[in-house]
This record gives structure tokens, C-alpha cells and sequence, in this order.
């Protein structure tokens, strides 16, 4: 059966994926080397050096490209090493518009890093298209989406935004690491890229840092994997092969998120200490007409505020938290929690993060794959 004929369910496990050459082993060996030997110069079996290539990365990267139906998998060392590598594609004077709400690390890497460079990041909320064009510019030369955005759950409209990134003639970028391609494949909405933090969902077992790009355009695929190798922050074929184990699991694990996310929403809506609970799958949510119509799920993230609103309080609960661990983090079978404003996003300024909501009173739940039960009994205890 064709490869492009696969299901979702199938392509985790098969896409990409044949024998290995050598003795048949059904899961790609880690190919735990730096360099191959050649009979003549030049004379090798399409590997030379391990930054260029390793046949166990390259299994991982053809299951990447299968998984978000691309072309062409690229993995990095983490997720933003990814990132690091798109930003490279552009030079001094070129401009970026990004959404303002989203995962901290990004946000240092583009204004400590690449802003010294002298290149520019204008940073807006994309609920609204009308928001976009504004601040695009004749030197605006990619476009920068999160969604669902991190820690708000705002869902932007990625066909919406590939439209004015066509117009506008400039390359859409999409961070599918909330949703998975489980939940959305930004390529077939229109985007030019697509990034993972492998280390959450993709790997999903909280045991290795990765990253990983997806594109379909040779030409693109061409200057990433030139910027890959050139850079160098390549993924090792030990992490590569502990990625590929997880994507094998990824539908089974990501339909379980969803089931005990919105049984962990639901609960904490009902709450009577609860201000605000933020999920995608709540009909109330502002977005949610845009998250039925492009993901087939809501996910395990979620993020909440207490009533009264207070720093001291936000603390309390998660020190309290027994099952859900006080963590940076997110995606792996076991549920975390973390307090945004002193954890992931304490590198954004107060001033900058709390425009976009993210309050010292907020906390954030990757919800994982245990009974749900036992989490929210641990909330209940948590919360009093
Ligand atoms: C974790 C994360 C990153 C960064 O990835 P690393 O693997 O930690 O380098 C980027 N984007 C999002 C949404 C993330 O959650």
C-alpha cells in the first residue's frame, strides 16, 4: 500500500519506515557513529559525516515529513535550535511578524539574539487578519504562529493567515508543538513551515530534547538543510531514535490528552474558587469556531486562574499538587504544572506578558495520560 494512502494512525508507525538494509531490524538501529568508510574518496553509501547525515535521523526526519504530510523532516538538537535555523533563512533589515502570545523561549531567542543582527520582530495578537497586515512592512519576510498559543490557548486561524502571508508574498512559519499533527497539519492549511519542540508531545516521555521542521518545497528544504548543516545543531542518533519510539505512540497517547483534558477543563469550570479556565474546547472560548474547523481535538493544555486572583495563592496550589508535577515542561505522559510568570515566561517582561493575559495568578496544566480520576482528586486537594 502507498505511503500517501495512509491513515493518521498508520503513518506514526510505518511512515517513512522500511527494514534496516543490513539485517532487517524492524526499528531503525541507533547508528551510533561520526563518520563512514569509504572504498574510494567519495566512494560511501550516502553517509559521510554525522552533522551532514545518519541514517537514524534520517528514519526520524522521514517520519516527520510522513507525519505532518510534507516532503521534506529536518531534526535539530531541540526546538530552538529549529527555530534558530528558520530565523537564519533572513538577514539584516528583514522583518518578522510574530504572535505576541507565545512560548517564552522564542521570544528571548528572537529579541536577545537575532535582534542584534539587525533583524526585526514585531510582536501582535492574530486573532484578527486585520492585525497582521497592519504591521506587515515591505520588509517583512516570514510570519511567526503559535497555536494553540502558549500559556493562553488563543487559536489563530492558520488558513486565514496563510491567505495574507500568500498576498503579502511572505513565508508562514507554524509551531505545531501544542497541537501535534494528531490535532492539525499546518501544511495542508497553507504554511510553508512547520516546528516542533520534539521534546514534548512528539518524544512525549519527558527523556530527550529535539526539535524538528517540516517543509514542502525543495528549494526551502534545501536552504534549511544547508543552514542545518552548516550550523550544526543536528539531533543525535540516540535522541533521534527515542523521538521515532514516541511518535509511534503519538495518536494513542494524544487521543488520551484530549479525553483527560476536557475532563480536567470541565472540572475546573465547575469550580467555585475558579475565575478562568482556558481551553479551546469550551464553546464559550473566542476562538472556539476556529478550533473546530482546523484541529480534531482540544488537547491536554490548559491554563487557569483562581479567584482573587493572587501570586501567594497561584504558588500554594502548585507546591500543593501531589500527581501533577511543579515542572517546566509539557506533553509527556505525566501531568505537570507550572506557573508561567516565574517559570516559562519569566524572561518576558511583566509588562509585555500580562498584555497578553499571562497574570502572576496563572498556572498551567499539561494534563497527561494517567486516570483521570486521580487528577482531579489531586486538584480538588490542591485547590481546598
Ligand atoms: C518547548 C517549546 C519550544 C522550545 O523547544 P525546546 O525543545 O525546549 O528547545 C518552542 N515552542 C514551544 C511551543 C515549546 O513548548
Amino acid at each position: 500500500m502507498g505511503e500517501k494512502t495512509l491513515k493518521f494512525n498508520s503513518k506514526t508507525i510505518h511512515g517513512g519506515q522500511q527494514p534496516d538494509k543490513a539485517y532487517g531490524a524492524v526499528m531503525p538501529p541507533i547508528y551510533q557513529t561520526s563518520t563512514y568508510a569509504q572504498t574510494t574518496p567519495g566512494g560511501h553509501k550516502g553517509y559521510e559525516y554525522s552533522r551532514s547525515a545518519n541514517p537514524t535521523r534520517t528514519a526520524l526526519e522521514n517520519s516527520l515529513a510522513s507525519i505532518e504530510n510534507g516532503t521534506y523532516g529536518l531534526a535539530f538538537a531541540s526546538g530552538l535550535a529549529a527555530i534558530d535555523a528558520v530565523i537564519k533563512l533572513l538577514g539584516p533589515g528583514d522583518e518578522v511578524v510574530s504572535t505576541n502570545d507565545l512560548y517564552g523561549g522564542s521570544y528571548r531567542l528572537f529579541k536577545q539574539i537575532f535582534e542584534k543582527y539587525g533583524i526585526k520582530f514585531n510582536f501582535v495578537g492574530m486573532q484578527d487578519t486585520d492585525t497582521i497586515e497592519a504591521a506587515i512592512t515591505g520588509n517583512t519576510k516570514l510570519i511567526w504562529v503559535e497555536t494553540p498559543t502558549n500559556p493562553m490557548m488563543n487559536i489563530i486561524d492558520i488558513k486565514a493567515v496563510a491567505a495574507v502571508a500568500k498576498k503579502h508574498n511572505v513565508l508562514l512559519a507554524v509551531d505545531n508543538t501544542f497541537a501535534t499533527p494528531y490535532l492539525q497539519t499546518p501544511l495542508d492549511l497553507g504554511a510553508d513551515i512547520v516546528m516542533h519542540s520534539a521534546t514534548k508531545y512528539l518524544g512525549g516521555h519527558s527523556d530527550v530534547v529535539a526539535g524538528a521542521l517540516v517543509v514542502k518545497n525543495k528549494e526551502l528544504a534545501d536552504q534549511l538543510y544547508f543552514i542545518q548543516n552548516a550550523s550544526g545543531a543536528v539531533c543525535g542518533p540516540m535522541d533521534s531514535f527515542l523521538i521515532l519510539r514516541g511518535i509511534k505512540t503519538l495518536h494513542v497517547r494524544m487521543q488520551r490528552h484530549c479525553e483527560n483534558g476536557e475532563a480536567v477543563a470541565r472540572y475546573l469550570e465547575n469550580h467555585p474558587k475558579i475565575e478562568k479556565v482556558y481551553w479551546p474546547g469550551f464553546e464559550s472560548h473566542p476562538n472556539h469556531e476556529v478550533a473546530k474547523s482546523q484541529m480534531n481535538g482540544y488537547g491536554g493544555m490548559i491554563s487557569f486562574v483562581t479567584k482573587g486572583s493572587s501570586y501567594e495563592e497561584a504558588i500554594k496550589i502548585v507546591e500543593r499538587l501531589k500527581l501533577f508535577t511543579l515542572a517546566e515542561s509539557l506533553g509527556g505522559v505525566e501531568s505537570l504544572a507550572g506557573h508561567p510568570a516565574s517559570m516559562t515566561h519569566a524572561s518576558i517582561p511583566k509588562e509585555e506578558r500580562e498584555k497578553s493575559g499571562v497574570v502572576d495568578a496563572l498556572i498551567r496544566l499539561s494534563v497527561g495520560i494517567e486516570d483521570k480520576d486521580d487528577l482531579i482528586a489531586d486538584l480538588e486537594q490542591a485547590i481546598g
